[in-house]
């Protein structure tokens, strides 16, 4: 049929089903603008970026015209009467006003706003705006994994005044706010331009959906790209998928720390995504929907297992106790171990999977042992904890705990090196005169862990890290 874009048909368009968005003037406005140094300047920024990748979606979809309020970022800032005055002089069926969202960093939800006729009341354009802010705000949030979809909310339920840029339209027309820009993780997607054409991508289907056009049949693959060691987005993974029909197979993840990756126009179907680190390789398979923004995050090592630090040896009860402060992304830690400090074998360890543990038989008993810890994981071992500690294995008379105070390095202070030994060479002399010994970090030591000490020998030394 041909359609004739009156107001009347336009809010009955739902109940038709077109083959394409043939015959409709949609009206897009990139919220604010007017150049760096205005307000809300990186905000006006992700919305042009959005607005623009939407209309270019939205031209591929056959429409009368897709038309943009404001087409310079750079330009004065256009005041909301003039932005819908664009909308209103090109008889446009609908209009939708592209935002991000505020508050005190602390929010990511996906909402759209419509215009209410009061508080608690009806929207102005009944069946059309509220129906349309429905189904951008929960495709939106599907797209972007924001935390929650609010969903469609009245301007004077959820403001207490009516939008300035709504409220003049000649057409039913809305406003998202996909996610929130000043939300510490939404600030470093918001800069990938794949991540806006992602947003651009769930508007298009928006429009698609309430005019009941069919989707396109290719579809999006996204995700994130965690770094096991840190357990954070990693960045500079190189992520490539097959088969790629044609379309570029490669995302490097940005600089930003995202870790996203995006693949679009995919024909629907199962696909296998290949991320590579210098340290890992992983592969994973994820069958591909026509239609949608298609999901599969990806984990692997990206970065070498951090160093562990030792808290204490101590031998008590015939067994060593052995801490270490956790490390993210170990599986396990390697202690090494030699009676003599001067003398380290690569051979002579003992491998624990926990960072706590009671060790009986495992070294050599009645002897002064010095260890010190690696941290790994199934892709490689870390460099060596911060200090060797010790500890006699087994009873004496006398005890002493060694308490190791010594943590400056660098800079000014009198120790150049980020690793010492000082409080096993104080154990070696405890050892030699025949007196038992443990060793504990400062940072850690407390009353309750002095008894049965005969008595305590506190390593000093440059302690403070700043002068
Ligand atoms: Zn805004």
């Amino acid at each position: 049929m041909q359609f004739i874009p009156t107001l009347a048909l336009a809010i009955l368009i739902p109940v038709f089903s077109l083959a394409d968005l043939s015959g409709l003037r949609i009206c897009l406005d990139p919220g604010h603008g007017g150049g760096p140094g205005t307000g809300k300047w990186f905000e006006a920024v992700i919305n042009f970026q959005v607005a623009l990748d939407t209309e270019e979606l939205l031209d591929a979809q056959n429409p009368d015209s897709v038309i943009l309020t404001v087409r310079d970022s750079m330009a004065t800032q256009a005041t909301l009467s003039q932005r819908e005055f664009v909308a209103n002089s090109n008889n446009a069926d609908f209009f939708h006003s592209i935002h991000h969202n505020a508050f005190a960093g602390t929010s990511n939800y996906t909402l759209a706003l419509y215009e209410q006729l009061s508080a608690g009341g009806q929207p102005q354009w009944p069946g059309a705006a509220n129906t349309f802010a429905t189904i951008v705000s929960h495709e939106i949030y599907l797209a972007l994994r924001t935390t929650s979809d609010y969903g469609a909310r009245g301007d004077m339920d959820f403001l207490g005044f009516n939008l300035g840029v709504l409220n003049d339209l000649t057409m039913p027309g809305d406003l998202s706010e996909g996610s929130f820009w000043d939300y510490p993780a939404e600030i470093r997607r918001l800069q990938n331009k794949a991540y806006n054409r992602t947003e651009a991508e769930s508007i298009l289907f928006a429009f698609l959906d309430y005019y009941n056009a069919p989707r396109p049949a290719t579809g999006t693959l996204n995700g994130i790209v965690t770094n096991l060691t840190t357990s954070q987005p990693a960045n500079g993974i190189q992520v490539t998928i097959s088969p790629n029909f044609g379309v570029d197979s490669v995302y490097t993840t940005d600089a930003f720390g995202n870790g996203y990756f995006c693949f679009d126009q995919l024909p629907p179907g199962n696909y296998t995504i290949t991320a590579i680190s210098a340290f890992d390789t992983v592969s994973v398979t994820k069958s591909v929907v026509g239609g949608m923004i298609n999901h599969k995050d990806i984990s692997l090592a990206a970065s070498a297992v951090g160093a562990p630090t030792l808290r204490w040896i101590v031998y008590q009860n015939n067994a060593v106790l052995v801490n270490i402060a956790p490390v993210t992304g170990a599986t396990g830690y390697r202690l090494f171990y030699t009676d003599n400090l001067a003398n380290w074998s690569d051979s002579q360890f003992v491998d624990i999977t926990s960072a706590s543990v009671s060790l009986t038989n495992s070294f050599p008993a009645d002897t002064t042992i010095f260890i010190k810890v690696r941290a790994f994981n199934s892709v490689g071992i870390s460099e060596f904890s911060s200090d060797t500690y010790g500890c006699f294995t087994g009873d004496r008379d006398q005890r002493i705990l060694i308490v190791d105070g010594f943590d400056r390095f660098g800079g000014s202070g009198s120790w150049s090196e980020n690793t010492h030994d000082f409080a096993a060479r104080h154990g070696r002399a405890w050892g030699a005169a025949g007196v038992g010994f443990s060793t504990i970090a400062n940072e850690i030591v407390g009353s309750s862990m002095l008894s049965g000490f005969w008595g305590v020998d506190w390593v000093l030394g440059d302690e403070s890290t700043q002068d």
